[in-house]
């Protein structure tokens, strides 16, 4: 299919890149928490920041089988750039320097907000290394990426869509809901064949994993790889796609998604004083320098 997104990224206007952590902020808060009830999510839905539904308007409109394919491509060589941990997590840092602080944490002090509630609750270490992790793949939006192809929920593209997608009335857009080979529940894929083997839609989950695969242990890597597959370990689709492998690591993922979710809090981590026992921790799995 000939299907016109932009190779670039920039055919569609990226929006504001310091705003990136909003986005991730307005889908936890779409969210129920488990004692809410369901009138409340679909309350809260409705009152969906406008920008919020644009922003899935265009993420669901471009993330088909060719982008996908066309973004591994290009990032999964993992040729851009060469940075320690510590380095990307500066980097990361940047995208969120000239943000208003009332409506966004810098993102390092998300990841050490999480990473801090895994530690305070006595999980070893490479977990709490994942808390620090996970949000590290963002740095594709210093790299030219608009935000839709960086945030927001992930879901398989080359089969049927769930309705189980938030936002899954845009999905309407997306030229593959036209092309027959992708309207079964498995697509182009074996029934059962692990999620392995499936294409994710793109943004930074996917492509962290890749960067840190060799170095971490297999619960580690799934939470990074679908902590935003929130069809899957929150509403429980795509259960004909995974393998039992799967089924028994995504309790590891949904374990991961408390910390994720809900650590948020006005205190603010101190960066400095935290860095010397995070550089160890680090050291302990990661190499000194990362192919990005
Ligand atoms: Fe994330
Ligand atoms: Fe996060």
């Amino acid at each position: 299919m000939s299907e016109t997104y932009p190779q670039s990224g920039r055919t569609e206007p990226a929006g504001p890149l310091d705003d990136l952590e909003q986005w991730d902020d307005d889908v936890r808060r779409r969210y129920p928490e488990p004692e809410k009830k369901a009138e409340e999510f679909r309350d809260y839905r409705a009152e969906a920041r406008p920008e919020v539904k644009e922003f899935y308007r265009l993420h669901h409109r471009h993330q088909t089988v060719d982008f996908v394919r066309a973004k591994r491509a290009e990032f999964l060589p993992l040729a851009k750039r060469r940075m320690s941990p510590w380095e990307a997590l500066e980097f990361l840092n940047t995208l969120v320097d000239d943000s208003d602080p009332d409506t966004a944490l810098p993102q390092i002090e998300h990841l050490l907000q999480t990473s801090e509630a895994i530690r305070r609750d006595g999980h070893p270490r490479w977990f709490v290394l994942t808390g620090l992790l996970h949000d590290l793949g963002k740095v594709l939006c210093l790299f030219g990426e608009p935000q839709w192809a960086v945030v927001g929920d992930t879901y398989p593209v080359g089969c049927a869509f769930s309705d189980k997608i938030v936002f899954a009335e845009f999905l309407a857009d997306n030229p593959d809901s036209l092309a027959t080979e992708y309207q079964t529940p498995c697509g182009i894929y074996a029934t059962g064949c692990g999620l392995d083997e499936v294409l994710m839609s793109w943004g930074h989950d996917e492509y962290l994993y890749h960067v840190v695969r060799d170095y971490l242990p297999l619960e580690a890597l799934y939470m990074i790889r679908y902590h935003s597959f929130y069809p899957a370990h929150r509403e429980g689709a795509y259960q004909e796609l995974m393998n039992d492998r799967d089924r028994h690591y995504f309790g590891w993922v949904r374990e991961f998604n408390r910390y994720d979710l809900y650590t948020k809090s006005a205190e603010r981590p101190d960066v400095a004083a935290l860095r010397p026992y995070y550089e160890d921790l680090i050291a302990e799995f990661l190499p000194p320098v990362l192919a990005w």
